[in-house]
């Protein structure tokens, strides 16, 4: 096989904007990779990327394996595709390092979405780290952008924290429950209702609509004790199925008055900028935590400093002290 042509910044940033699907592949491996070479070609493609981004309504879907998440988005994609979108689905999976395997990769996701031309399909690795989903994925979704999607969902498994860091990079959060075994609410986490701007109870079909019927009136009530995402918008509960489709093109409507709102009330540039602000708070302290680690001063001290931490002889502020001023940064007031 012959080796790909290694592709400059300019070949990346032309290939984007002129939406080249193997340049774009491309460009988000490089904006994936954590080889230090890779890093400084992703950050100067970006920086020239930048000004053809934030076009897209960036919508984000979390819900737990097994609730429908893929069967929707495949459903509500081409539903977009023939309203004349251009959608592309970041899958983030915060599993596929520790388990070696990865739940969104085992098994085939939306197949028809991702054949089709016009959409633009894609598991976003997270390196393992919340830091990782935060600047891999909110990379990618520029790139996207830059290439002319405008409706970018991310997508990611209900666990850990990588519900939050998705909700705190997106205008939209899409919040997918079931209908629980009996009608009560069970196992939802109080966290994610405060963070969902939207909620659809899924696999609302068959024998099962009735209950997700009750299930969005349990929902409904649960949310009123609830301290609301915003002062203009109360979150609402819909019922769907990405199954037979029923209720996608509603939850779609939801989705776009949340984003009208957003608009009309000037909050969704406020909305987006202190995103961007808490974007570069995690950036500068991931970036300062891996420096410090790396410093050759600290590498030098730190296992003596740690056990005297873990035996109880020394205080953490006063090790954490010690490491700081060894890579020469020390804090005010010891
Ligand atoms: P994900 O893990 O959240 O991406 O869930 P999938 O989309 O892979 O769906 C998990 C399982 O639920 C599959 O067996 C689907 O066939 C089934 N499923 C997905 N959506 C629906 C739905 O709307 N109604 C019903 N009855 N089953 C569904």
């Amino acid at each position: 096989m012959r080796r790909r042509r290694r592709l400059t910044v300019a070949d990346y940033v032309e290939g984007v904007l002129g939406s080249e699907r193997a340049i774009l592949g491309r460009a988000l491996t490089l904006v994936e990779s954590s080889r230090p070479d890779h890093a400084e070609q992703a950050q100067a493609m970006l920086h020239a990327l930048l000004p053809h981004t934030g076009a897209a309504h960036r919508v984000g879907i979390t819900g737990v394996p097994g609730v429908g998440k893929s069967t929707l988005l495949e459903r509500l994609g081409l539903h977009l595709l023939d309203a004349e979108h251009r959608v592309a689905v970041l899958a983030i999976d915060p599993t596929s390092q520790r388990s070696g395997g990865s739940i969104l990769g085992d098994k085939t996701r939306m197949v028809r979405l991702s054949s089709d031309p016009r959409a633009f399909v894609r598991p976003s690795p997270t390196g393992g780290t919340l830091g990782g989903v935060h600047r891999r994925t909110r990379e990618s979704v520029l790139v996207c952008e830059a290439a002319g999607y405008d409706v970018v969902f991310v997508e990611t498994v209900g666990v850990g924290q990588s519900e939050t860091a998705v909700s705190d990079m997106v205008d939209t959060f899409v919040v997918l429950m079931l209908a629980g075994a009996g009608d009560g609410l069970q196992g939802i986490k109080r966290g994610i209702l405060e963070l969902a701007e939207i909620i659809a109870v899924n696999k609302a079909d068959g024998d099962n609509a009735p209950k997700a019927a009750r299930a969005r009136v349990a929902y409904a009530r649960a949310l009123r004790l609830v301290r609301p995402t915003s002062a203009q918008w109360r979150t609402p509960v819909r019922t769907c199925s990405g199954q037979t489709g029923d209720g996608v093109a509603e939850l779609w409507e939801t989705v776009c008055a949340h984003r009208r709102v957003l608009r009309e009330t000037g909050e969704l540039d406020d909305k987006r900028a202190r995103q961007r602000r808490r974007w570069l708070e995690t950036m500068l302290q991931d970036g300062l935590l891996e420096a410090v680690q790396a410093h050759p001063a600290v590498r030098a001290i730190r296992a003596d400093v740690e056990a005297e931490v873990v035996a109880g002889r020394m205080t953490a502020a006063r090790g954490a002290g010690q490491l700081l001023a060894a890579a020469g940064l020390s804090r005010g007031g010891g």
